[in-house]
């Protein structure tokens, strides 16, 4: 066992910039190359969130980058601070298997986020922090609550309740008040969840009869962080056992911080004394970010995947993107992958040829890639799993939700819509049209998704929103759909 050359490891960040720019993050630097022995490459993180992260998304690119550096086959491992002895040594031996299935990058390190339980889906974030926030006037009352939450959970602010349009930084402000607060106060229990999250296992729990578990998952923790809680909208039975879970924390001192994407008053079909609860503490909306706001959300994106973005590039972007920011994300991502194609620096050519692009595709008959990249951004899944054979519930709604969108915008048959959701046959494409129209019919929320999805897609103003924002298409995912796979038969 001996430390990895440096060179290996500078090889590996390189190729890691080159191949896989938008995933590469400033603080990949940080990482410690630990012991290159046989078939393992252990890297040490000490940052608990960040540890997480790559073991759950990156394990694959850095094996492919071990490999690539080292000229053989390398699986690499992860690992935190708890996974090495005061003499700096690793303290637990390298597991083969492990190397074999660089791929699984789950490792076997024995320390977890320890205080910070979240659902399989909901990955806490690096990026999501408050360092990387940019505060403006739209967000500013939100942000300053958020950090008094965070260093004062439970007595600050109590519950907290931010509620905006989609892509206005909510999720980001949730996540960055869990990392803050597991900072700042050791040994703290965060339970961070997304609303439907809690609505499945709630099911799930009543039907295997263990309530007492899941009682006891979602009520002794001293911080509940749920996302997206407008889904508890007609929802009666699972609005019903979070009030108990609510009144049970609120009652003992603890905070409750949620999301929603309206007011609690506006949400649909919510229980007069849920709105009344969410309305106890503060309340508080976050706006459309202004110009400035948006011209630094740029820099400091760009910064945080160490992309180098000249000013007018980054004034152009936010002057023709004034919707939500997962759209300037979006245009970042474009531009980054059109430099990287070109092997030239961002320039406002660059910028042009991505926005422009952009804008010359609103108000044209949506298409299936539209379609997809539409669906991936809405429900924030990758377009590798909404094409994959995965059929757990977060991902099949929106691919249902895909296929029947492509049924009333394009032209395609059953089956060539199947062919290109992951070359699925037309029964499924056409039970997929059928729940959707059985959704729409008896779940108001459901129905409310939709539309938005469709104005997304057409451009469209909603009826009663505000005068025309110019919003286009949301392209946040450069990525080439590959051609539908042929069904046999
Ligand atoms: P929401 O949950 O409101 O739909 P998200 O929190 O997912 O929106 O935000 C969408 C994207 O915009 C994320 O990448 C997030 O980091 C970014 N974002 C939103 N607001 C800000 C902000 N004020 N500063 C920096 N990034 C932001
Ligand atoms: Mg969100």
């Amino acid at each position: 066992m001996g430390r990895p050359d440096p060179k290996v490891w500078d090889a590996m960040l390189s190729h890691l910039r080159q191949h896989h720019s938008s995933m590469c993050r400033h603080w990949f630097e940080d990482i410690e190359p630990q012991d290159l022995s046989g078939v393992t490459l252990r890297l040490l993180v000490r940052e608990l969130v960040q540890l997480k992260y790559l073991q759950r998304s990156c394990a694959q690119i850095f094996g492919e980058a071990a490999q690539a550096a080292t000229g053989r086959l390398v699986g690499v491992q992860f690992i935190g601070e708890d996974d090495i002895g005061d003499d700096g040594r690793p303290l637990t031996p390298i597991v083969k298997q492990e190397a074999a299935l660089p791929s699984n990058g789950l490792g076997t390190t024995r320390r977890d986020l320890g205080a910070l339980a979240t659902d399989d889906d909901m990955l806490i974030s690096p990026d999501y922090s408050f360092d990387t926030f940019v505060i403006g006037p739209g967000n500013r009352l939100a942000h300053a609550a958020a950090v008094a939450v965070a260093a004062k959970p439970g007595k600050a602010y109590n519950p907290f309740f931010i509620h905006g349009g989609v892509g206005l930084g909510k999720t980001h402000l949730l996540q960055a008040v869990c990392q803050a607060t597991m900072r700042l106060h050791q040994g703290i229990r965060i339970h961070y969840v997304s609303c439907n999250a809690f609505m499945t296992q709630f099911i799930d729990a009543v039907q295997a009869g263990v309530m007492n578990d899941f009682r006891s998952r979602f009520r002794h923790v001293d911080v509940l962080v749920v996302d997206d809680i407008h889904d508890l909208s007609r929802r009666d039975r699972t609005q019903e056992e979070f009030f108990h879970t609510f009144n049970a924390l609120f009652q003992s001192g603890k905070q409750i911080v949620l999301s929603s994407d309206a007011p609690p008053a506006e949400i649909p079909l919510l229980e007069e004394r849920l709105v009344s609860r969410f309305n106890c503490g503060l309340v508080a909306e976050m706006e459309k970010p202004c110009f400035e706001t948006r011209v630094e959300i740029i820099k400091r994106k760009s910064a945080l995947r160490n992309l180098l973005v000249p000013d007018e590039v980054a004034n152009y972007v936010a002057a023709r993107i004034d919707t939500n920011i997962r759209e300037l994300e979006g245009a970042i991502n474009k531009i980054q992958s059109l430099a990287d194609l070109a092997k030239t620096p961002i320039d406002l050519d660059l910028a042009k040829q991505a926005v422009g692009e952009r804008l010359s595709i609103a108000g044209s008959a949506p298409t299936i890639q539209m379609i997809l990249e539409v669906i991936s951004a809405y429900y924030d899944v990758r377009l590798t799993e909404l094409l994959s054979k995965r059929r757990s519930k977060s991902i099949a709604h929106p691919r249902q939700v895909g296929m029947w969108l492509a049924r009333k915008y394009t032209r395609y048959s059953l089956e060539e819509i199947g062919g290109y959701f992951g070359g699925r046959d037309h029964t499924t494409v056409m039970h997929a049209i059928k729940q959707i129209e059985l959704k729409r019919h008896n779940d108001v929320a459901i129905d409310r998704e939709i539309t938005r999805i469709e104005e997304l897609l057409t451009n469209d103003e909603a009826p009663g929103t505000s005068a025309g924002s110019g919003a286009a298409l949301v392209m946040t995912i450069p990525t080439v759909i590959p051609a539908p796979i042929a069904m046999a038969g």
